[in-house]
């Protein structure tokens, strides 16, 4: 019999927290706010005719940052000048979606949480529902969007493959090992930096820190490969900025009851295991060493912050997992990710 993948009914992983309090750091350049869809773009440009950008060598639109702030061109002081003016059904696709993203499964949709904003991974948030995050994950015909589709053969391994029902029920106890957040290497059962197949981790390094320019996703990609050259060359990271160090400091101030740092590492992986973004590589156990090698650079830039308090332990924490989720969907590191061989 074949199984299909369903949208319905949605489905949250266990524990993930979200809710936006207006932080902003999801509406500047730490990452590239697309793709946008036709639809978006007629919509933007009847509002502005500096509102879309298209990045050299990429078909995707993409939303325009201003240079001077490193922010969205509608983004204030205020807020979302589209949300506030014409209404948040109005925002450009991505914008309404982040950070939840859709997997359609044998069981039904997968929501999961993207943590490169403050609004998910610091201070209390409540409890992510179904019923809050639908209307952010529908097309404009109203119909829910899946990014990724999984079918009814999940790669355990290189060498087993299980029913998607099979793979669930093994998946819940990883899932609550990770969000415990206790010794998280070895609940991955991976050792991270691998040999690559094609390429070395030095070449990984080169082209990360060559990744130029004045965003602050430059900045993050610089970070992560000081980071990978240190843990695999023993190099020495150069100077490093924090161009968005006032957001994390500011969105801080809401920890009164800090959590540890492998709470929020665990939390990150947790939802990266749900996602299942991860099928597309290959098995499982490739991605448990892919996350293994991400977790190593996450708590290496998370031990060049500050980590001279519970809080700042934490704050810092957050803000090395938002480099770890950013870098971990671009060109360079998915390469990288191709390159990792099935253990
Ligand atoms: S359109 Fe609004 S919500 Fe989207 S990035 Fe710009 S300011 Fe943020």
């Amino acid at each position: 019999m074949t199984v299909f993948a369903r949208r319905e009914p949605l489905l949250v992983r266990p524990g993930a927290r979200f809710d936006c309090v207006g932080d902003g750091l999801c509406c500047s350049d730490i990452h590239a706010v697309g793709a946008l869809s036709d639809e978006d773009c007629e919509m933007l440009s009847l509002i502005s005719d500096d509102a879309i950008d298209r990045h050299e060598g990429e078909d995707a639109a993409v939303l325009m940052m201003r240079s001077d702030t490193g922010r969205c061109v509608f983004w204030s002081e205020q807020g979302c000048a589209i949300h506030s003016r014409l209404g948040p059904e109005m925002k450009p696709t991505p914008c309404i979606q982040f950070p939840y993203a859709l997997t359609a499964t044998p069981a039904g949709g997968r929501i999961s949480t993207q943590h490169r904003c403050t609004c998910r991974t610091l201070g209390p948030l409540p409890l992510v529902t179904a019923e809050d995050a639908r209307s952010n994950l529908l097309d404009s015909n109203g119909e829910l969007k899946p990014e990724h589709a999984v079918l009814d053969e999940v790669a355990w391994s290189g060498i087993e493959s299980l029913s998607f029902a099979d793979y669930a029920a093994r998946e819940a106890a990883l899932i609550s090992a990770l969000i415990e957040g206790k010794g998280l290497m070895t609940v991955l059962e991976a050792q991270p930096f691998p040999k690559l197949e094609g390429i070395t981790w030095s070449a990984v390094v080169d082209e990360l820190l060559e990744f130029r320019g004045p965003s602050r996703a430059g900045a993050a990609a610089r970070w992560f490969g000081s980071a990978i050259g240190f843990l695999v060359d023993r190099r020495e990271p150069t100077a490093l900025d924090r161009p968005w160090a006032d957001s994390f400091e500011q969105a801080g101030a809401r920890v009164v009851d800090p959590v540890s740092p492998n709470r929020v590492f665990g939390d990150w992986l947790a939802d990266d295991v749900w996602s299942m973004r991860w099928s597309r590589f290959g098995s499982l156990a490739r991605a448990r060493v892919e996350l293994a090698t991400r977790l190593a650079i996450a708590r290496r830039i998370a031990g060049w912050l500050d980590i001279s308090t519970p809080k700042q332990d934490n704050i810092s924490a957050a803000e090395a997992v938002m480099i770890v989720d950013v870098i971990g969907t671009t060109d360079i590191w998915e390469k990288a990710q191709e390159a990792i061989p099935e253990p």
